[in-house]
């Protein structure tokens, strides 16, 4: 495995790290799900990311559950808040109330005394920016948390966050989450320039597309059976991503695939890691083999006509 620093933080995370977004806690299995998690550890991730809201809590219990039997220090856990977590005016949102009992809530449920990464899961229009970042600065103080990260928040919503930070000493968010993939590259434009320049790295979700970019989905072809695409649950969520459009871009990756001697969802697991500002690529597997084999795209070197040649067929800006 191979570890970058979460942006100019000092903690490492391995280059390849683990969600649990729509698969442990319910659709897979909970001794598959641990199945995952040891193979992911026994391979290197150190790095291991969930939330609150996945499947209101029960993914937390999983992951928890299947790392206690690691030392503490060997992993870096994950999780976040904002989205609803009942049907409360205070259930949801970046409040201090509400962060500070969902941390305490998320603590309960990881079985830990501290959270690695706490991430705010959206930005919240209705909560002064301020009130949010004391809140987390005074988790960190109390050490539940150690460090406190954004998702998908805008290039301008981070900007402000570094300079309230700064103007009232609290400590500084240090990483984002958000969708990166060759078939989704929205951060290109100004939220990849900002973070480079202020050290705050990327965690990216979904850079296989949600297993679109693995290749198997073919065109005008039923999704395979066991596939995120094939089960009712989760159908709809990919669905948007199986377009016509995307399929014949996979089917055209596959020559460079080929050439470079490596699987498709390798190829896009690396492609997305040749960004210097990409901390860690958070891949999904509903089986441990999916897991052997992504991982091995820490391996794969594009070089700049490869690139090139991916530049050629995504053409998507
Ligand atoms: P991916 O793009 O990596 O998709 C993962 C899914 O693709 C797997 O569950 C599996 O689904 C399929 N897959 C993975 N590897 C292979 C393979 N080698 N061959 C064939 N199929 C494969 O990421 P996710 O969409 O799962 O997101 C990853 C993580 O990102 C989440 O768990 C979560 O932690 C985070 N996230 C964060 C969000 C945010 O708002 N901050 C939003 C969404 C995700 P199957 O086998 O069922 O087809």
């Amino acid at each position: 495995m191979k570890y970058r620093k979460l942006g100019k933080a000092g903690v490492k995370v391995s280059e390849v790290s683990l969600g649990s977004w729509l698969t442990y806690g319910g659709t897979v299995a909970d001794d598959s799900a641990t199945a995952c998690i040891d193979r992911a550890y026994e391979l290197g991730i150190n790095f291991f990311d969930t939330a609150n809201v996945y499947r209101r809590g029960e993914a937390e219990k999983v992951v928890g559950k299947a790392l206690a039997k690691y030392p503490r220090d060997s992993y870096v856990l994950a999780t976040k808040g904002f989205w609803p977590m009942g049907d409360g005016p205070n259930d949801r949102g970046l409040s201090r109330k509400h962060i500070t009992e969902q941390v305490h809530a998320s603590l309960k449920r990881l079985n830990v005394d501290y959270i690695d990464l706490w991430q705010c899961h959206r930005y919240d229009v209705e909560t002064p920016l301020d009130e949010t970042l004391r809140a987390i600065d005074d988790l960190i103080r109390q050490g539940k948390i150690l460090y406190a990260g954004v998702s998908e928040w805008s290039a301008v919503q981070i900007s402000d966050a570094l300079h309230l930070a700064d103007k009232r000493l609290y400590d500084r968010i240090v990483s984002n989450q958000p969708q990166y993939s060759m078939l989704a590259r929205a951060i290109e434009a100004d939220v990849i320039p900002l973070c480079e320049r202020e050290g705050i790295g990327q965690v990216v979700w979904s850079p296989l597309a949600q297993g679109v970019l693995t290749g198997k989905y073919r065109p005008n072809a039923e999704a395979p059976e066991g596939s995120r695409a094939a089960n009712k649950d989760t159908a709809q969520i990919i669905s948007r991503l199986l377009t016509d459009e995307n399929l014949q871009k996979v089917e055209q990756l596959r020559a460079i695939a080929q050439r470079k001697e490596c699987t498709l969802a390798q190829l896009a697991i690396a492609w997305v890691l040749r960004q210097p500002n990409v901390s860690s690529a958070i891949i999904g597997a509903s089986r441990p083999e999916q897991v052997d084999e992504n991982i091995k795209a820490i391996h794969v070197t594009l070089h700049e006509n490869d690139v090139n040649d991916i530049e050629a067929i995504l053409n998507n800006r």
